[in-house]
């Protein structure tokens, strides 16, 4: 066991000595800038402009600036990056789409949501991403783009996947939701292909005060059209050029967010600190013939949205966790695949085996910036516990 002073740690009770790790604790970033966050606000209430403004595009402007590319349009949310990107590329009912089957639903919905086709291809069972070899054999005349998924925080192997792409004049779409400020050879997750999506979601790496997404391009004419697409396809007031959508970034958000952008690159350094910090843990208490510890492509900055483990007798584990207050997750349980309302796309159990196997292994652990030394010690010590039957 860890000894720990009462003082340091007030969650300690005198018979069971233990300590607490939620998955996630917003609160404790919200507290390190919670002076900066509510002048924001304060701001925005101020002004009573609420959708798009000026705050809006000088938070466009600021984190077009940080992804080093020339424009970002902000929307209402991830799903919804993805969703006017399809629009924008001109995907119709009956086109298709390749991507992964394991990912976040949004990736494929949108896909669906145009009565399109999603088309899946099997993951690396190293990085989680996209494996390149499984591309080429689902492309069809009727592929119109592909969506790579920069998984857990690091990015597919955009060098093969754009020059499959280009060699057949088909659009790369990034779903980057979960890998903001990380990059592939110096380049930023989400610069590579037609589009890059983003998402603030709260438990993302830059995290809103509600939903919220971007699109970033380098196209002066693609912008053009998001513009008019997230605003019903009008660029004029009232003049509908476009069948579009109602998907604008609230000027809230946007104000927010331009305060957390200045800590990102400081908060992914941590949580790839922290990743580093579990490894090294992992493999000094003996761990790593019950758990296969995340992969990092040597070309990739891994910004660690996610911590995931690939674990022995995981639901068991889980179930420990669970009993000693240990936040943990599984992202993804079940592939796309083999969802219920993917049943008319007719795959079967066994199309998928790598997406399959992780669906039965994967576990996701604390890596929150804030996370200290001493949670990430009790984390590996009740999975030290659990595979030692202590
Ligand atoms: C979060 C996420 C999305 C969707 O983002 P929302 O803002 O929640 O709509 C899409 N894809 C992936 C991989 C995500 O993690």
């Amino acid at each position: 066991m860890f000894e720990y002073t009462v003082h340091d740690w007030p969650m300690i009770t005198g018979a069971m000595r233990f300590v607490k790790v939620p998955l996630l604790d917003l609160q404790a970033q919200f507290q390190q800038i919670r002076s900066d966050v509510l002048s924001a606000i304060e701001e925005v209430c101020h002004d009573q402009s609420f959708v798009l403004g000026r705050r809006v595009e000088a938070f466009e402007t600021a984190i077009a600036d940080y992804l080093e590319c020339r424009y970002a349009i902000g929307v209402a949310s991830g799903s919804d990056a993805l969703l006017l990107s399809l629009m924008a590329a001109g995907v119709n009912p009956g086109d298709e789409v390749i991507t992964v089957p394991f990912t976040f639903f949004s990736t494929a919905g949108g896909i669906s949501r145009l009565y399109a086709v999603p088309v899946f291809a099997d993951v690396r069972a190293d990085t989680l991403t996209i494996d390149p070899e499984r591309i080429e054999e689902k492309i069809t005349p009727r592929t119109k783009a592909i969506i790579p998924v920069h998984l857990f925080g690091q990015c597919a192997d955009m060098e093969r996947i754009m020059e499959v792409a280009d060699r057949r004049g088909i659009k790369v779409i990034e779903d980057a939701c979960q890998s903001i400020g990380a990059s592939r050879r110096g380049r930023k997750a989400g610069t590579f292909g037609y589009s890059g999506c983003f998402s603030f979601f709260p438990s993302k790496n830059l995290g809103g005060v509600g939903d919220g997404g971007l699109i970033v391009t380098d196209d002066g004419d693609l912008r053009e059209l998001l513009l008019a697409l997230r605003v019903h396809g009008s660029r004029s007031d009232y003049h509908h050029d476009h069948i579009g959508l109602n998907s604008r970034l609230d000027a809230l958000e946007a104000a927010v967010l331009r305060v957390k952008l200045q800590h990102l690159d400081n908060w992914n350094a941590k949580r790839a600190r922290n990743a580093a910090n579990y490894n090294r843990l992992f493999s000094e208490a003996g761990l790593l013939e019950h758990v296969a510890l995340p992969a990092t492509d040597p070309n990739n900055v891994h910004v660690f949205n996610q911590y995931t483990l690939r674990a022995q007798k995981r639901d068991e584990l889980m179930a420990y966790l669970k009993e000693h207050e240990i936040g943990h997750k599984v992202y993804y349980p079940v592939p796309l695949h083999l969802q219920e309302c993917y049943q008319p796309l007719g795959y079967s159990k066994g199309d998928f085996p790598v997406s399959e196997q992780l669906a039965q292994e994967v576990l996701s652990l604390p890596v929150y910036p804030e996370l200290t030394d001493a949670q990430m010690e009790a984390v590996v010590t009740r999975i030290s516990e659990f595979y030692s039957g202590r």
